[in-house]
């Protein structure tokens, strides 16, 4: 049998053409403009309560560094440099090596003053320079008055807000509200984003300077409390991009692969391979508390 003799199916070019339409919408928002290879220095340091899933077991890498590794090597996007050592590896000239900080940490950080103003006044600064805090990052650092806690204040600031206590425990599952699902660093969460893990909330919350992402969505959630309470946002400083996720208390959340392609997303997005704003949005937390009241009141 001769080759040329062989069926081809006819496909209608407007099929053809639709597919092509579909094939661009859904992968245009991902698609990310070349990035050079990231490096990015992860601090798991536990100076207050140290979370299970940054415990190291016998000398062993903890379940959020394995799970951040694994995602560099995977995507092929960034190399992840782990350590609980931020006196000896969060200074000036190591910094100088990286181009995103990761932060789970708790409590008071030994970071030297000299190499904490270098990476809050130049660093974190430069364009393409990104911290990506998670869970516990809000409750480093923590003070109630960071206005008047000179040492403190920049983290809070850096952050936007400082963690006050989780009614929504470990064993919650919460519903969550994505305010800007096209948002790189959401679009994997969708409008919805339903998920066990602990949930915190904040005081000094500073809606003026942050865009909120995703927050509890009051109605659904148990217990429901009359405030809002903001889950991720993002935030620009100077030309460098902050994205806070409180999401991570679990184990299981470091295999979510909703949460592990936001991360993917955020170094991408930091790096300049993705569009998406840091405009803040305090009409949407506005909006939140109101919504929050009604629901629960009912
Ligand atoms: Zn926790």
């Amino acid at each position: 049998m001769k080759e040329t003799n062989m069926m081809k199916p006819e496909i209608p070019l407007s099929i053809l053409a639709l597919f092509f339409v579909l094939a661009i919408s859904w992968t245009a928002p991902v698609q990310a403009k070349e990035i050079p290879k990231t490096k990015i220095l992860m601090l798991t340091e536990s100076k207050g309560f140290t979370h299970g899933s940054v415990r190291r077991n016998d000398g062993k890498l903890a379940t959020a560094e394995v799970a951040m590794i694994q995602l560099g090597q995977k995507t092929g996007l960034f190399d992840v440099d782990c350590t609980q050592n931020s006196a000896a590896d969060f200074t000036k000239e190591n910094l100088e090596k990286y181009d995103i900080v990761m932060f789970y940490t708790t409590g008071e950080l030994p970071i030297a003053p000299e190499d904490r103003d270098y990476f809050i006044n130049d660093w974190l600064k430069q364009k393409g320079h990104g911290f990506i805090g998670f869970h516990s990052a809000a409750d480093t650092y923590r003070t109630n008055d960071p206005k008047k806690n000179e040492e403190f204040r920049w983290y809070w600031d850096m952050c936007g807000g400082t963690f006050n206590g989780h009614p929504w425990g470990a064993g919650t599952t919460v519903t969550m509200t994505v305010h800007d699902p096209e948002h790189p660093v959401m679009q994997p969460f969708g409008k919805v984003f339903v998920h066990q893990d602990e949930i915190y909330q904040y005081v000094n919350w500073q809606p003026e300077k942050v865009r909120v992402l995703m927050s509890l969505d009051m109605a659904n959630c148990k217990p429901s409390k009359p405030y809002h309470v903001p889950v991720a946002w993002v935030k620009s400083w100077g030309d460098g991009k902050v994205y806070f996720n409180n999401l991570g208390h679990r184990d299981e959340t470091w295999t979510n692969a909703a949460f592990l392609k936001s991360v993917e997303n955020a170094v991408k997005w930091m790096r300049g391979g993705l569009e998406g704003s840091t405009e803040p949005n305090p009409e949407v937390s506005a909006a939140e508390e109101e919504k929050a009241k009604a629901a629960a009141k009912e």
